[in-house]
């Protein structure tokens, strides 16, 4: 609970619009829910844009109807109770910037983003587009984790389409390479886990790709404990790196449960990697577990999941969790030189053929 005499946070103005979505009637509760998701991608806080008498319509996702409301809620500062489970320990971009702010070499050190999606799936961005963002970002690599088959909603591609995609990452990467670029493209894929843990694509298939990320995407609403299927996943021997593991998402879904402690032992002993999906939405693996997770000693891989090239930004997200929760940047694959990273890879298939 926070007193009066506090200014209210962009945190405290979402979880405000999220209470007023819920009682509000179609179509305003869209409006106050989708504002209270973009509330986490404020470049400032709205109080200082109040206090400098600037307009909130300058914020996205607030429109002269929801100004007025963020505009009485600042004048009257109410106390806000901590947001429920399915809203809680997600960072706003202003949080992130200042827990980032005093840790310059940290955002400065990242090598690389390993996960996003291109045409070939759900994406909006054609690779070259992916890859020429994550050079505007000094990065030495970005891997291209587009849906597999299983995942039909989001384009899923198939056997073939993995192989006319590595034609496609070859090519790109040959103009960077003759351009002088140091940026690579690296070839992976977010592959579908059954929610009994097993991959939907040839493993054959996998085992020629740089480096294989697994994600759940059926059956994230059970409310049984899951540390089974986590741990059948990081057992396969095609997976490198664990993704968005509980599955939640902001207002929306809680995610799955399961014996964190148990699930990030065995990536450890495996020497495998969970991922920060730093998705705004998402911030998944949260806080809390990544806390867990640096108890446990397991390697940790950030990822962007951006859909478009100018969301590789929400990388901050992730370092930002990563950072707080004081992982030690030599347990983060994305601080890995681009041999480094491929070598760690190998070396799992290697130990576990
Ligand atoms: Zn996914």
């Amino acid at each position: 609970m926070f007193g009066p005499e506090d200014p209210l946070t962009n945190s405290q103005i979402a979880e405000l619009l999220a209470i007023a979505g819920d009682d509000a009637k179609p179509p305003l509760n869209r409006a106050y829910r989708r504002a209270s998701r973009k509330a986490f991608l404020w470049e400032e806080e709205a109080v200082s844009l109040y206090q400098k008498g600037q307009s909130l319509t300058e914020l996205p996702g607030v429109g002269p109807y929801l100004e007025k409301i963020i505009r009485g809620w600042i004048e009257i500062s109410p106390i806000v109770a901590s947001p429920p489970a399915i809203r809680e320990n997600f960072f706003t971009l202003t949080q992130v910037r200042s827990i980032l702010g005093g840790r310059p070499l940290w955002s400065q050190g990242v090598k690389g983003d390993l996960q996003m999606h291109s045409v070939w799936s759900d994406g909006s961005s054609s690779i070259q587009e992916m890859a020429e963002a994550g050079k505007a970002r000094g990065y030495e690599y970005i891997a291209i984790t587009d849906h597999s088959k299983g995942l039909k909603i989001a384009g899923g591609i198939d056997e073939k389409q993995l192989v006319q995609q590595a034609d496609e990452i070859a090519i790109v990467n040959e103009s960077l390479r003759s351009a002088d670029r140091t940026i690579r493209v690296l070839r992976s894929i977010e592959v579908n886990l059954s929610p009994r843990g097993e991959v939907d694509m040839d493993l054959a298939s996998l085992a020629k790709l740089d480096i294989v990320l697994g994600c759940f995407h059926s059956a994230l609403r059970k409310k049984e404990d899951q540390t089974e299927r986590y741990v059948t996943a990081l057992r396969n021997p095609a997976i490198h790196i664990l993704g968005h593991p509980r599955g939640r998402v902001y207002n929306f879904r809680d995610g799955l449960s399961a014996d964190w402690a148990k699930v990030f032992a065995v990536a450890a002993e495996l020497d495998k990697a969970v991922e920060i999906d730093s998705y705004p939405d998402r911030q998944d693996l949260s806080l809390d577990l990544v806390r867990l997770a640096r108890k446990a000693g397991c390697q940790i891989s950030i990822g962007t999941d951006a859909h478009g090239a100018s969301q590789l930004r929400f990388i901050e997200f992730g370092l930002a969790s990563a950072l707080k929760a004081e992982i030690d940047p030599r347990r983060i694959l994305n601080f890995m030189g681009r041999d480094e990273l491929l070598n760690w890879a190998s070396s799992l298939r290697e130990s576990t053929r």
